[in-house]
């Protein structure tokens, strides 16, 4: 069987139909998976939702929530009801989906609403979704076009979700992780993640201290990036948006910029039918 080697990833500032977005063209040409980092930008909500928020149970209007999301899906080219999200917890828990059918995504659907925080989609024409504002966005793709989303909260990435999310989705497709592309999205970065010193022990004790300032605030990508790097994949095979969702909170949703008043933007993929 031919393998397919995906190109290295890149992240570029794009329309997707009507939604400005951060993605991958090459990625898309060649393994026809589309990945997308969405901001604020495209969508109907207003106020401190303004405008395209795609998560739930923040208190905007629902309506608009749905047609946000509506907009989301045909600029990905698929129904709504391709869609899948999650309840996300601040867990680890990966929700698969195998099959594109109805049966799969219901089951899927309620899966995820008892609580996930990472997707792992090998079904063509299924469109993965997770919620963010501050917290760290992952996108793992594998050669086929399968790939997984994870939610990197700061207790998810001590709990080594990004790391689960690649030897998961490698065991699944039976590929080395040093042929994965990984995608950092926008997040709260260093500048601004200060945290106790008890959060700031367990990522020096997960991750070196290296990724901890002396002032206790903690760099989560690079706490992601070795998470990744000690699955075994390669670091020019890992691309990191390098925004910082508090200090660009004009562009993206940060909650620690807006006391937890505010929406959520997504990190988004498709593998093409
Ligand atoms: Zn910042």
């Amino acid at each position: 069987m031919e393998v397919l080697s995906l190109p290295y990833p890149q992240l570029e500032e794009d329309m997707l139909g009507t939604i400005p977005v951060l993605t991958d063209n090459a990625l898309a040409r060649t393994s026809g998976v589309r990945v997308a980092f969405t901001g604020q930008k495209g969508g109907v909500s207003e106020g401190a939702f303004r405008s395209l928020n795609l998560g739930g149970h923040v208190g905007d209007d629902p309506v608009c929530v749905a047609e946000n999301r509506r907009r989301v899906a045909e600029a990905f080219g698929v129904s709504p009801k391709a869609l899948l999200g999650a309840n996300q917890v601040h867990g680890t828990e990966l929700v698969e989906v195998h099959a594109a059918d109805e049966a799969a995504l219901v089951e899927a659907l309620r899966s995820a609403e008892d609580g996930a925080d990472g997707l792992v989609i090998t079904a063509p024409g299924i469109l993965g979704l997770l919620c963010f504002a501050d917290c760290t966005p992952i996108i793992v793709v594998a050669p086929s076009g399968s790939y997984a989303l994870a939610h990197g909260g700061w207790r998810g990435t001590v709990g080594h979700i990004a790391r689960k999310a690649v030897e998961r989705l490698c065991a699944l497709e039976a590929v080395d992780p040093s042929e994965v592309n990984v995608y950092v999205g926008p997040h709260i970065r260093q500048c601004c993640f200060e945290v106790g010193p008890d959060v700031a022990q367990q990522f020096a004790d997960e991750f070196g201290a290296a990724v901890v300032s002396e002032d206790n605030r903690v760099s989560l990508a690079e706490a992601v990036k070795a998470d990744v790097q000690a699955a075994g994949v390669d670091a020019r095979r890992i691309i990191d948006a390098g925004i910082c969702t508090r200090c660009a909170s004009d562009r993206y949703y940060s909650y620690r910029a807006t006391e937890g008043r505010c929406g959520r933007h997504g990190a988004l993929a498709c593998k093409g039918v």
